[in-house]
């Protein structure tokens, strides 16, 4: 079972992706996550990245082509740890991603299962930005208003810093949208054809949100967890 969240920046693709994956044994790959990694490393590569993302534009598709190829390994990585497959949280974000993820999972034997589209509205997303503040530490992600952590500015889970993304900031929220907005349209058009896409309605809890996925992959699920 492979499958893909895509949405834009903001609507909850990160959070259902940690929860989906828990719930049907899939790996979670998330390109956002992984290219922050590699900005940490303050390598030749790594500050190429920083300069994209800081202006919220995406990496060229030469730079994360082999690290998603690097990442994705589909044979060797989803048997041991029990996982049943992989789900994909910020790639592909654009059609010759697209194009480049079938290549990697044609050589596996594989394919993709399901193009998740959570769509939101706008107002909701950039809320959801601007209050949004992550673990320096570990990742975790808050909202200030709706999922706020037990103490100002520290982490639940491992006592780290909370933070604004530097791309959480207002003008590069509008770019990165623009730029969601640009790229969408040909992306779901493209799974469409297929046969593959299916739309959720991203408002609401994160319950309410995974509770509707969880509803419509249930059927499709063919694994003894
Ligand atoms: P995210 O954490 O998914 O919101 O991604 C943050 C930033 O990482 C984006 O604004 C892009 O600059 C970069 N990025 C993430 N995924 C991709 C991708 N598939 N292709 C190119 N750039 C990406």
């Amino acid at each position: 079972m492979n499958i893909i969240l895509f949405g834009s920046p903001g609507s909850g693709k990160g959070t259902q992706a940690k929860m989906l994956g828990e719930h049907f044994y899939l790996r979670k790959i998330s390109l956002g996550d992984i290219l922050r990694e590699e900005v940490k490393k303050d390598n030749e590569i790594g500050r190429q990245v920083k300069k994209y993302m800081e202006q919220g534009v995406l990496v060229p598709d030469e730079l994360v082509s082999h690290i998603i190829e690097d990442n994705i390994d589909v044979k060797s990585s989803d048997n041991h740890l029990g996982h049943r497959g992989i789900i994909l949280d910020g790639f592909p974000r654009n059609l010759s991603q697209a194009r480049v993820l079938e290549g990697i999972l044609n050589k596996g034997g594989q394919t993709v299962d399901t193009f998740i589209y959570l769509d939101i509205d706008e107002k909701t997303i950039i809320d959801r930005l601007s209050k949004r503040r992550v673990c320096k530490q570990c990742g975790a992600n808050y909202h200030l208003d709706t999922m706020p952590p037990r103490c100002q500015n520290v982490c639940d889970t491992c006592d780290g810093e909370l933070i604004q993304r530097n791309d959480d900031k207002p003008s590069v929220i509008k770019k990165r949208r623009e730029v969601f907005l640009e790229e969408s349209k040909k992306l779901l058009d493209f799974y469409a054809q297929k046969d593959k896409l299916l739309a959720i309605d991203g408002r609401g809890t994160k319950e309410e949100v995974f509770d509707r996925i969880k509803n419509e992959l249930q059927p499709k699920i063919t694994y003894e967890k």
